[in-house]
């Protein structure tokens, strides 16, 4: 990756945890700071009902910064157990999450309402997680260019140079979410490359490497270090594999590791 940008480690709690196992997570988590390269940035996704308690036990510290996992595009109004974008600011957090495939899948997302997420909480003063990425009948049939060519059109239509580059992409092939099926980094840094080329085409050759790319599924302790250390690849998405704050806590000093490896 690029040494100038922050290496992103995320974390997606999905619909886990309470309010004492999200402290105690996170105040784990803390305690690893001091230790760790400055040129990381850990970014846990929680649910709602934790933003505001996680966010405040995260403000005292530099790395850490806490996301949502979805959020309405309307400012406000009638819609009922929906939330805005200036409600998840107003709870503390600094990121949300949009697109991810389990609400495309359960929850009808479209790249189309991923768009008009990533702009309202953009004006909201919210870093968008946008996750895209290409099921397996995609892979097979020989179509995941052409899906994540569409997806860069489609979800980033609109946005300046500026607010592309404030939006992190989490890549993250829909064939190895929750499946133990990682990409292989080559795989990964195949989709990464074209991605950042999407960009250029749509943006500029600046945004287009100053826009961290992240790569989501199935990481794992095993082989976060190997996805990482591809050119593309700005960091890494973890669901599973950072419920247990070790684990997370294990992939947290890898992406240290070679963030000082490249930083300096
Ligand atoms: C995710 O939910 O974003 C994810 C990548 O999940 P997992 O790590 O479990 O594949």
């Amino acid at each position: 990756m690029g040494s100038d940008k922050k290496v992103i480690v995320q974390s997606n709690w999905k619909m886990h945890k309470t309010h004492a196992e999200g402290i105690d997570w996170i105040e784990s988590l803390k305690k690893i700071e001091p230790e760790v390269s400055p040129e990381i940035e850990m970014i846990p996704c929680v649910p709602l009902t934790l933003l505001r308690s996680i966010s405040q036990a995260a403000q005292s510290s530099s790395q850490i910064f806490i996301g949502a996992q979805n959020v309405n595009w309307e400012t406000w109004g009638a819609y009922t157990g929906e939330i805005s974008a200036s409600m998840i600011a107003d709870a503390g957090a600094s990121y949300c999450v949009v697109g991810h495939s389990e609400r495309r899948t359960y929850f009808h997302e479209t790249d189309e309402s991923v768009n008009k997420k990533i702009r309202a909480l953009l004006e909201a003063g919210i870093r968008p997680i946008a996750c895209i990425g290409e099921s397996l009948g995609e892979r097979e049939r020989g179509l995941t260019l052409n899906k994540l060519e569409r997806q860069v059109i489609t979800c980033f239509a609109g946005l300046s140079e500026a607010r592309m580059q404030d939006t992190i992409i989490l890549y993250e092939p829909i064939w190895s979410i929750g499946t133990g099926h990682t990409a292989t980094p080559q795989q990964a840094q195949e989709a990464h490359a074209y991605i950042r080329l999407m960009l250029e085409r749509v943006f500029c050759k600046e945004t287009a490497e100053a826009t961290r790319i992240v790569y989501g599924g199935s990481v794992k302790t095993h082989n976060a270090a190997e996805l990482i250390a591809e050119k593309d690849i700005d960091g890494v998405g973890v669901g599973s594999g950072s419920l247990e704050i070790s684990e997370f806590i294990t992939i947290a000093r890898i992406s240290s590791d070679y963030a000082e490896l490249t930083h300096n």
